[in-house]
């Protein structure tokens, strides 16, 4: 798996023995069962998702490392061989017909090395000239364009293009006016740079200029740009496990409630989409939201207006964390009270089970006594003590 590329096939049929056990702890499941897509699934938590392994990234991200080891100074034979036999002057690219599979398979990986790595320069003979970033100003591609539309090789080493008698960048020939300025610009950059065999070829990330590892590439792979609205909420220590997970399908609205069972078909559940004490469709914002079960509890906390007037659980969270007076670890006693309305709501629906709001407030209050002993600061402890205190009393 480090250094072969592993088939696709292979892949799907792991991530749905995965699929499976995670929705229903078996070997198989039906599109049904599985509450969110498979690709949020495996998302990192803080682009949305659960931070399942994403195997096919985590592949890719393996490959990557064993590339960059090979595209930089080595003492493991390996490497030096594979270094030795395929990047003499040049670092491969397109195919040749002295390529095995084997390095058929690691070859597509070395731009996404290349990009994602600067090098400490040692002999040059592992850096690209022009892609790799050896210079402070930036890679010379990006930095001189026009003179490297005129490069004989794109990938050429950096070894390639100095003889003893110092630099010679092989050009086409009838440079135009721009690239002739670039010349002059670029020999001024590399005046004083010599590649040396006394220092090694080294590579580092780009990013946080350390050594390449497999979960650096894995981040780089499965990066989205976007920061998850509410993971600051739920991916929180004294949370159980479960309740997270619990709390990530309330956010994205997936879990079943008589409004997704209806969508679903499964008629033989349920006949409608209604909430069983409210004259409106059960969804999971009206469930914690504006069901009538829920209105003592939030007000409790003074939150009912809050609540009635957010149109959904994220909104609902977002306003909440506005409030300028609020205490600290709001979002743990907001999470306690969340899992109860949604325990309350199955005892009623599964064991025809009434709450009074009492009874519900202090089930919320004993959720956070038990969720108590995960805190490890005193103040946390502290914390949660005066919610649990508010809920009770
Ligand atoms: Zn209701």
């Amino acid at each position: 798996m480090t250094c072969f590329p592993w088939p696709k096939k292979s892949i799907n049929k792991l991530e749905g023995l995965l699929r499976a056990f995670f929705w229903q702890g078996k070997s198989k499941t039906s599109g049904g069962h599985c509450l969110v897509a498979w690709d949020r699934v495996i998302q990192p938590r803080c682009a949305g998702g659960l931070g399942v392994r994403d195997l096919s990234a985590h592949k890719q991200a393996m490959m990557c490392k064993f590339v960059a080891k090979v595209l930089q100074f080595s003492d493991i034979p390996c490497y030096q061989w594979l270094a030795s036999q395929y990047c003499r002057n040049n670092l491969p690219s397109g195919n040749s017909s002295r390529d095995t599979a084997f390095w058929r398979g690691l070859k597509t990986y070395i731009p996404l090395v290349l990009f994602s790595s600067s090098c400490s320069l040692g002999s040059g003979a592992l850096v690209s000239f022009w892609q790799d970033q050896w210079l402070e100003v930036g890679r010379l591609m990006f930095v001189l364009p026009v003179l490297y539309s005129f490069a004989k090789d794109k990938l050429c080493s950096i070894q390639s293009q100095i003889t003893q008698d110092g630099w010679d960048i092989q050009l086409h020939p009838n440079l135009s006016h721009t690239a002739t300025q670039e010349l002059q610009v670029l020999l001024d950059l590399i005046a004083n740079v010599t590649p040396t065999d006394a220092n090694v070829d080294h590579r580092v990330s780009s990013l946080f200029r350390k050594e390449l590892a497999t979960g650096y590439f894995y981040k780089m792979l499965t990066f989205r740009g976007m920061r998850c609205a509410f993971e600051q909420w739920i991916w929180e220590k004294i949370i159980p496990n479960k309740h997270k997970v619990f709390l990530w399908l309330a956010f994205y609205g997936r879990l079943n409630t008589r409004d997704i069972m209806f969508k679903k078909g499964w008629s033989a559940l349920v006949s409608n989409a209604d909430c069983d004490i409210c004259p409106t469709v059960e969804s999971i914002d009206h469930v914690v939201l504006w069901c009538r079960s829920a209105e003592h509890l939030w007000g409790k906390l003074q939150l009912n207006s809050l609540a009635c007037a957010s149109p959904d659980l994220l909104s609902f969270f977002e306003r909440v964390s506005q409030q300028p007076i609020l205490k600290r670890k709001w979002n743990v006693a907001l999470a306690a009270c969340v899992v109860t309305l949604w325990h309350a709501r199955n005892d009623r629906v599964f064991n025809s089970a009434s709450w009074s709001d009492p009874y519900t407030r202090f089930y919320a209050a004993d959720l956070l006594r038990l969720w108590l002993h995960r805190a490890k600061r005193q103040q946390d402890k502290d914390d949660l003590k005066t919610w649990t205190l508010c809920l009770s009393n």
